[in-house]
C-alpha cells in the first residue's frame, strides 16, 4: 500500500469517485441534462451581468448571496403555488453542494441516513464523503415507495436524514405528497425530498408540504429542467432554521459573484429557458411508447429520462449503442439502462440504434 493510502481515511481507502463517462460521443444521452442550449438573448443579458460582477471581482461577493436567493424563492413560489420567503431558501455550487452541506450539519460520524434505492448514487456518496452511515431500504419490485411501507422502515430505524427523491432517479418515479407527510411523520430527524427533475412532473411540489414541518427540505436544481448543468447552482427551500444551520457549515464565500450573476440572469429568462420542457417531455413519452412498441420493460417516467430493459447482458446493449454513437447509463440497476430524453433527432437516432441493436441480438442468438 502506498503512503497516500496509508494516510486515507480508512472509510474512504479502496473506494472510487463518482464517474458518469464523459465521452466524445455524437449522441450524449447520459447525465440527463437538457439537450437545448441557452439562446442568444440569455446569452447576451448572462455576458452582460457577468461583466458587470466581474467589475467587483476584488471583493468578495455578497456571502449570504441574498438577492440570488430572493429570486430563488420568488421562482419557486411562482412555481409551486407555496408562498416562501428569502430566509427560507438557500444556495449552493450545485444541488450537491447543498446536499454536502445537509450532512455536514445533521449527518457526520454516529449519524445515519436511509435511503430507498434504486436512487440517485450520490446520496450515498455524500454520505460516505461526510461520515455518515446509509442505510439502504429496496423500493418495491416495480421501483415504487407505500406510504405505510416506507413510514414503517423509517419508524424502525429512526434515521437522522431520511432521502426521497422525487421524480426519482434512475427511476423515473414520483412520489404522492401522501407518502412524503407519511415519511415524515414517522421520521423523527430531517427528512429531505430531491426534487431535481420537479419541472418535469405534473404532481404538486413537496414545498407546498413545508408549512407546519420544520424537519422538511426540499432541494432543487437548475442542472436540469433549467437548462444550466455548467455554471453549478442547486438550492433548497426549508424552514428558515435550516437554513441558518447551514451557514455554521458552509465555505465562506461558496458562491462566486459570477455563479451568482449567471444564476440572476438565467431566473430572469425562466419563461424561455422552461419552455424547451414541452418539448423534451414530449421525446421522453415518445421514449416509453416507442421502447415498449420494441418489446422492452419501461418504468412510467415523470421525469426527463426513462429506465428500461430488461437485458439479459445490459453492459453489452451499453456497449453496443455506444459502437453507434449514443451513450446512454448503465445505472448499476441490473437488467435496466438509461437514457435521457434528448431533441427529437437525438431521440430518433438513440431508437434507432438500439432497434438495429435487438436484431442483431436476434441473428446471434441459438
Ligand atoms: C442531477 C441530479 C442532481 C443535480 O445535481 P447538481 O449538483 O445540482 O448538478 C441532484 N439530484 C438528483 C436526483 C439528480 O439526478
Amino acid at each position: 500500500m502506498s503512503d497516500i493510502e496509508n494516510l486515507l481515511r480508512d472509510d474512504l481507502r479502496g473506494r472510487t469517485p463518482y464517474g458518469a463517462p464523459q465521452l466524445d460521443v455524437a449522441v450524449r444521452l447520459n447525465t440527463n441534462e437538457n439537450p437545448y442550449p441557452p439562446s442568444a438573448a440569455l446569452l447576451e443579458d448572462l455576458a452582460r451581468r457577468v461583466a458587470e460582477a466581474a467589475g467587483t471581482m476584488n471583493r468578495y461577493p455578497d456571502r449570504d448571496a441574498l438577492e440570488l436567493r430572493g429570486e430563488l424563492a420568488a421562482y419557486l413560489s411562482a412555481a409551486t403555488g407555496a408562498p416562501l420567503g428569502v430566509d427560507q431558501v438557500w444556495a449552493a455550487n450545485g444541488s450537491n453542494e447543498v446536499l454536502q452541506q445537509l450532512l455536514q450539519a445533521f449527518g457526520g460520524p454516529g449519524r445515519q441516513a436511509l435511503g430507498f434505492d434504486p436512487t440517485y448514487s450520490m446520496h450515498r456518496l455524500i454520505c460516505v464523503g461526510t461520515g455518515t452511515d446509509y442505510l439502504s431500504v429496496p423500493r418495491l419490485p416495480d421501483f415504487r415507495l407505500e406510504a405505510e411501507a416506507a413510514a414503517l422502515v423509517v419508524r424502525e430505524h429512526g434515521p437522522d436524514v431520511v432521502f426521497l427523491c422525487s421524480p426519482n432517479n434512475p427511476t423515473g418515479t414520483a412520489l404522492d405528497l401522501d407518502v412524503i407527510s407519511a415519511v415524515y411523520d414517522a421520521a423523527r430527524g430531517l427528512v429531505v425530498v430531491d426534487e431535481a427533475y420537479a419541472e418535469f412532473s405534473t404532481r404538486p411540489s413537496a414545498v407546498t408540504l413545508l408549512p407546519g414541518r420544520d424537519r422538511l427540505v426540499v432541494t432543487r436544481t437548475m442542472s436540469k429542467a433549467f437548462a444550466f448543468a455548467a455554471a453549478r447552482l442547486g438550492y433548497l427551500a426549508a424552514d428558515p432554521a435550516v437554513v441558518e444551520a447551514l451557514q455554521l457549515v458552509r465555505l465562506p464565500y461558496h458562491l462566486s459573484v459570477l455563479t451568482q450573476a449567471a444564476a440572476r440572469a438565467a431566473l430572469a429568462h425562466a419563461d424561455e429557458l422552461l419552455a424547451t420542457v414541452e418539448a423534451v417531455k414530449a421525446q421522453r413519452d415518445r421514449l416509453v411508447r416507442d421502447l415498449r412498441g420494441l418489446g422492452l420493460d419501461v418504468v412510467p417516467s415523470d421525469a426527463n429520462f426513462v429506465l428500461f430493459g430488461e437485458f439479459g447482458d445490459a453492459a453489452a446493449t451499453w456497449q453496443g449503442l455506444l459502437d453507434r454513437g449514443v451513450l446512454v447509463r448503465d445505472v448499476g440497476v441490473p437488467g435496466w439502462l438509461r437514457v435521457t430524453a434528448g431533441t427529437e433527432a437525438e431521440t430518433t437516432t438513440f431508437l434507432d440504434a438500439l432497434a438495429a441493436g435487438l436484431s442483431d441480438a436476434e441473428r446471434v442468438a441459438p
